[in-house]
């Protein structure tokens, strides 16, 4: 063979040594494996257990007929109902195949080479990705210390000494994935006020459905004050739809225009948008999952810290738990049993394990397979 081009020479610089996002284990391959002993217990991805409302069944096949047509290349009907439901002009509205997607064009579309993307510490895996795939650098602020009361969570203080002149973007989770912390609403004005205002803040709220703590409203009831705020929201969890990709922006119109360029074209597929539409009117079916969630959070804490566990405290439907330096051979007995958990070695976090927290009897079946290794 003729020698194969040097392809990674071509590629545009900032792609050259990128890592993708590591979305766990082979899931298919351990459905299949576990099929017949119990089946594969799901605690890895923070996936709604109790999935989405039944109304998306009949929403998804009267679509069915259409397969062959294009979907709305805006989804308009979509925006709209999400427009009511969250108290928002359409305009503000911005859909995405996902919010990965959207998070990936803010960085592309507002950041570049000698900019910086202001980070916490122990912060979602995709927006250092977002950042240097823009060609920027990602800036760390520590975190809070594992003894804090908001184990590992984000330090507001911290992130608004970091801002320097490079600052363009600053992101962060609220509450936030992987350590289940939060902080409240009056904090997140002080530190609004401490940005200036041409640096876009992005808080991610894809696990705001799951507060309970009165604390901490949507940042959403901001963005009005504060027009450098982007609030992303998702399908992916409360709303049990994570198998379909959907996820929204809501932020000024104009830094909106400036994205919907590298939008791709019928990005949010014709399932996605009836679906997604299904769930969001059926409010009760939210809330049912919502108070077994939280429910089921109580329960899942107090059993883990009844084994002597450390577990950060969380606003989500996940809990970060210290396991020590036992954590891989923790995490490899729990497999062999058909249990994932999310390793968090990637987020240098050896000695955790991420767990969603699921239905009760699932919830057991992890406390049981626990007790046998911790005892
Ligand atoms: C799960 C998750 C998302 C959702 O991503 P989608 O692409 O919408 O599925 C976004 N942000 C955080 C912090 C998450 O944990």
């Amino acid at each position: 063979m003729a020698g194969t081009p040097d392809f990674k020479a071509l590629a545009n610089p900032a792609m050259r040594n990128l890592s993708a996002y590591d979305p766990g284990h082979d899931i298919p391959a351990l459905r299949r494996r576990f099929a017949g002993a119990g089946g594969l217990l799901e605690l890895g991805s923070n996936e709604n257990p109790f999935g989405p409302s039944p109304s998306v069944i009949p929403a998804i096949q009267a679509e069915l007929a259409q397969l062959h047509r294009y979907p709305d290349p805006a989804g308009n009907a979509l925006k709209r109902a999400i427009a009511r439901s969250q108290g928002v002009g359409e305009q503000h509205i911005m859909l995405g195949n996902g919010s990965h997607e959207l998070l990936m064009q803010l960085a592309q579309v507002f950041t570049g080479p000698d900019d910086e993307v202001l980070l916490s510490r122990y912060c979602f895996a995709v927006y250092p990705i977002a950042a240097k795939a823009a060609g920027a650098l990602p800036v760390y602020a520590d975190a809070y210390p594992a003894d804090h009361a908001m184990a590992l969570g984000h330090d507001l203080d911290a992130l608004a000494a970091a801002i320097t002149p490079r600052t363009k973007l600053i992101c962060f989770a609220n509450p936030n994935n992987p350590t289940g912390t939060w902080f409240g609403s009056r904090q997140l004005i002080d530190f609004l006020d401490r940005v200036p205002p041409e640096v876009l803040v992005l808080v991610d709220e894809a696990y705001i459905e799951y507060v309970s703590d009165p604390a901490l409203g949507s940042a959403l009831a901001l963005c009005t004050r504060y027009p450098n705020l982007i609030v992303a929201r998702t399908f992916s969890k409360a709303y049990g739809l994570a198998g379909l990709r959907v996820g929204y922006l809501i932020a000024e119109p104009s830094v909106l225009a400036l994205l919907e360029p590298v939008r791709e074209s019928f990005n949010v597929n014709a399932l996605a948008l009836a679906a997604s539409e299904a769930a969001l009117a059926d409010g009760p079916h939210l809330q049912k999952v919502v108070a077994r969630t939280q429910e089921q959070r109580e329960w899942l804490s107090a059993a883990l810290r009844g084994l002597g566990l450390r577990v950060s405290p969380s606003q989500t439907n996940f809990l970060l738990v210290h396991f020590g330096p036992e954590t891989p051979a923790i995490e490899q007995v729990l497999l062999q049993q058909g249990i994932v958990v999310r390793p968090m070695g990637g987020y240098g976090l050896g000695e955790y394990l991420r767990i969603t927290v699921a239905d009760r009897s699932e919830n057991e079946r992890l406390m049981a397979a626990l007790k046998a290794v911790r005892p």
